[in-house]
């Protein structure tokens, strides 16, 4: 039986987080508008004589992410006219980049710490307008414009990728770096980032590419990996029963699992694209690049590997800590503000305090850095233990309070008093001696037992090592 590996390519649409549309003044946040249709003009409803005007954030923030990702920015870069006839797409055209966009010929590098590791080329990020949005009832269908024209970046990778892994990777990468940037929110939820996977799938061994389709619209990476799953176990099929592939764009239908046909993909000429005339082409200086290059913040692959080198972490809580911008620089404020180890921190970090952010479903600077800063620094020089740190982690979560305060409240305070461990332990030895026999008869076992009963009998305050320490010592004084 051949053996099949797929092929795929990546389509990115995010919108910009700018203040207004694309080529009018409207506001782009679409979203807080009251009602719909109301958030509208002549331009972005495209009314007869109404003139196109070029936002400037929307060129900055489309460069910015064009040499995050490594690509060339094009000096001399023009807007074009993609005509097709859609309900959601109010002048009959959507203004687009064709032939010359703002970014052409980048890279992304994806799976890093994999055998699978690989550098995937990001062919061009251009400009274009989003559209409206559609309401489908039973009978009719209702169109709102309030996000006509609002501004749209596209990222369009060449087809690199082999794995559904790598293009899920390169997903989450690019999404990463938009946050990063600031140029989107990457709330896929609300539909500000889209996906659109191109699948072929060929034998191993071959470098032909073979007919391929296109899934529009998927809204989460769930659906960008099951639907490219779906959709190359289908194609592989297809072949194997003798059939051919037709050039179509698929539809993802979450409930049912399947790829649903939409319609037989346009070729480029079915588009009519033309160079916009009521647009001049954009011609950028390399004073303005290289303003645009010195705004680059230090990205999350940069970021991952210093976390490394500087912190000694390992590349997985490095990858962790830098998933977010804001995590990351809260992680750096924390290490500025304690004495503990950058080590011990990440670990408080990842672990429980984010455990808290995700349940409560806050910020992470919900806690001021100096604030947790003083918890672990607690916890590391033994004035509470690592539990009553837990606790008094989950009490500033609730109250905003103060540890040492909290600590204090909650009389939590590590006991290393050895008089007053000691005579806990002499008690729960006298308590249980069958326990002791057992115990020096060689059932090593009961040493956690013993060491929970102090833990109980002390409400987890005696500090561990001592009490460790004095057990033993009574465990061989009572050997017979
Ligand atoms: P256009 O959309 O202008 O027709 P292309 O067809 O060249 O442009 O590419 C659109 C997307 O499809 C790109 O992301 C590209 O990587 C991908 N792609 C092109 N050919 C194939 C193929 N044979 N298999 C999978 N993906 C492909
Ligand atoms: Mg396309
Ligand atoms: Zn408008």
């Amino acid at each position: 039986m051949t053996k099949y590996e797929p092929v795929i390519g990546l389509e990115i649409h995010g919108e910009l987080l700018t203040n207004s549309k694309m080529f009018c003044s409207c506001s782009a946040d679409y979203g807080s508008a009251p009602e719909p249709n109301t958030n509208i003009c002549p331009t972005c409803t495209g009314l007869p004589g109404a003139m196109p005007v070029v936002n400037k954030k929307a060129t900055e923030l489309a460069a910015l992410v064009g040499l995050a990702l490594n690509c060339s920015i094009n000096k001399h870069n023009t807007f074009a006219r993609k005509n097709y006839f859609y309900p959601d797409l109010p002048k009959g055209y959507q203004i687009s980049q064709y032939e010359l966009p703002i970014a052409s010929k980048g890279y992304l590098d994806v799976l890093e710490d994999t055998d699978a590791k690989q550098r995937i080329t990001v062919r061009r990020v251009h400009i274009e307008e989003d559209t409206a949005k559609l309401a489908h009832e039973k009978n009719y269908a209702l169109v709102d414009f309030n996000r006509a024209g609002v501004p749209l970046l596209e990222i369009v990778s060449e087809p690199d990728m082999r794995t559904v892994e790598a293009a899920l990777s390169y997903a989450t990468k690019i999404r990463a770096i938009l946050r990063y940037l600031g140029v989107n929110s990457g709330d896929m939820e609300k539909g500000v980032l889209r996906f659109e996977a191109n699948i072929s799938v060929r034998p191993v061994g071959s470098d032909e590419f073979r007919t391929r389709t296109e899934i529009k619209n998927l809204n989460s990476f769930r659906a960008l990996t099951r639907a490219s799953q779906y959709e190359i176990e289908r194609q592989i099929k297809v072949y194997e029963a003798g059939g051919t592939i037709v050039q179509e764009t698929l539809g993802w239908d979450d409930a049912k699992g399947v790829t649903t046909s939409q319609r037989s993909k346009e070729d480029a000429h079915d588009y009519r694209y033309f160079p916009e005339p009521d647009l001049p082409p954009l011609q950028l200086s390399d004073s303005w690049i290289e303003s645009i290059r010195a705004q680059l913040p230090e990205l999350p692959e940069a970021k991952t590997k210093r976390f490394i080198a500087d912190f000694e972490l390992k590349p997985s809580e490095a990858q962790f800590l830098t998933s977010e911008r804001s995590l990351a620089d809260y992680f750096e404020a924390v290490i500025a503000n304690a004495k503990s180890s950058p080590k011990i921190i990440s670990t408080w970090i990842a672990g429980e305090f984010i455990r808290n952010v995700n349940e409560l479903n806050v910020e992470v600077n919900k806690i001021p850095a100096k604030t947790l800063a003083q918890l672990i620094d607690m916890v590391t020089d033994k004035t509470i233990n690592g539990n009553a740190g837990k606790t008094v982690l989950a009490e500033m979560f609730k109250t905003g309070g103060d540890p040492a305060q909290i600590v204090k409240e909650k009389n939590l305070a590590q006991v290393s008093d050895e008089g007053f461990i000691l005579e806990t332990v002499n008690k729960i030895l006298n308590d249980n001696p069958k326990e002791v026999d057992e115990y020096n008869a060689g059932k090593d076992t009961l040493m956690q037992w013993f060491m929970g009963q102090i833990a109980r009998a002390t409400k987890g305050k005696a500090d561990p090592n001592i009490a460790k320490e004095l057990l033993v010592k009574g465990l061989e004084e009572r050997r017979k």
